[in-house]
């Protein structure tokens, strides 16, 4: 028993060993990555569902690795905001949205404000307000078609500083979504103090609606909160036709989700964007 438990032992010395490992070569790859322009965003179309029509898009993040192919963010994220990695990455996505929002601006193409997540660390981080400025000034473009996606979460961490940081960047123009509404706790109490413009309804709430009485309410809930509080409101992780016509019931008409488009790679979104400005 004494040596099955030294085996054990052993094994596990060898698997963390082989996870440090990964790691590290992740860590080097994804440096590599950013010199070697290998992220690319993906847009996915929101629409407003009375008529079809495109009033924004979501950037998010895609990885073209040179042997694995297309890799899907959650695949790399969640790491980047352990190492801080993160930091880089947001820096990146942000130009990227804009200089793709410059191109298709000048096409003469209409798609509503793009919006860019940013993740908790770098709201976090002491320069992020600078490097926005910097960024936008330095791009001069319209920053009224620039939306930031912020997790509730986060926000509520402490909603004091994040009113401070909030002021900040609706400032600069740039208007601001709560993220993953629903799943953050939010205090009620600040959530009216908050300079935001809109709140993101979860997609864990919308997978079972309108079977789900208690998502039912939520949903609800979530959107009658919004409308009180004078705030816009979206759906995402829509689906299906009733989960569409659930929403549209209730009021909340801007819908992101598979029924309506995935995410797609610029080309492909530029078509979505051509076809729905014909009308
Ligand atoms: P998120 O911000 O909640 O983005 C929505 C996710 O839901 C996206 O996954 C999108 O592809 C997916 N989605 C949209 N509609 C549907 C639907 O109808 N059904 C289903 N099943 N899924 C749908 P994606 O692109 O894999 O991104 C995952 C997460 O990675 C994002 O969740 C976001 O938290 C993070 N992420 C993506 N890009 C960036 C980025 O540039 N920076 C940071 N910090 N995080 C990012
Ligand atoms: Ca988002
Ligand atoms: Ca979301
Ligand atoms: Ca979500």
């Amino acid at each position: 028993a004494k040596d099955s438990g030294k085996n054990t032992y052993q094994f596990y010395e060898k698997k963390m060993t082989e996870m440090a490992l990964q790691k590290i070569q992740l860590d080097a790859d994804i440096r590599k990555a950013l010199k070697n322009r290998e992220f690319v965003s993906y847009f996915q179309p929101k629409i407003d569902a009375r008529n079809g029509k495109i009033v924004g898009l979501e950037a998010l993040i895609r990885w073209i690795h040179p042997q694995k192919g297309l890799i899907n963010p959650n695949d790399f994220i969640p790491f980047c905001e352990e190492t801080g990695l993160i930091l880089e990455i947001d820096k990146y996505m942000l130009t990227h949205a804009i200089k793709q929002i410059l191109k298709w601006q000048q096409k003469g193409l209409e798609f509503g404000k793009v919006s860019v997540n940013v993740s908790t660390k770098k709201i976090e981080s002491s320069n992020y307000i600078e490097e926005l400025s910097y960024t936008v000034e330095s791009l001069q473009f319209d920053t009224a078609l620039l939306e930031l996606e912020i997790l509730e979460g986060q926000i509520m961490k402490d909603p004091q500083k994040s009113i401070d940081i909030l002021n900040k960047i609706q400032n600069l123009g740039i208007s601001v979504s709560i993220d993953d509404f629903g799943t953050g706790y939010s205090s009620l109490s600040y959530l009216k103090k908050l300079p935001v413009n809109k709140i993101k309804i979860d997609r864990s709430f919308i997978i079972d609606v309108p079977k789900n009485k208690d998502d039912v309410a939520i949903v609800k809930t979530i959107i009658s909160l919004a409308k009180n509080l004078g705030l816009q409101i979206i759906a995402e992780g829509v689906e299906t036709k009733e989960q569409l016509d659930f929403l549209v019931q209730e009021g909340c008409y801007d819908i992101q989700g598979y029924y309506f488009s995935k995410p797609l790679p610029v080309d492909e979104c530029e078509a979505f964007i051509i076809s729905k400005n014909r009308g």
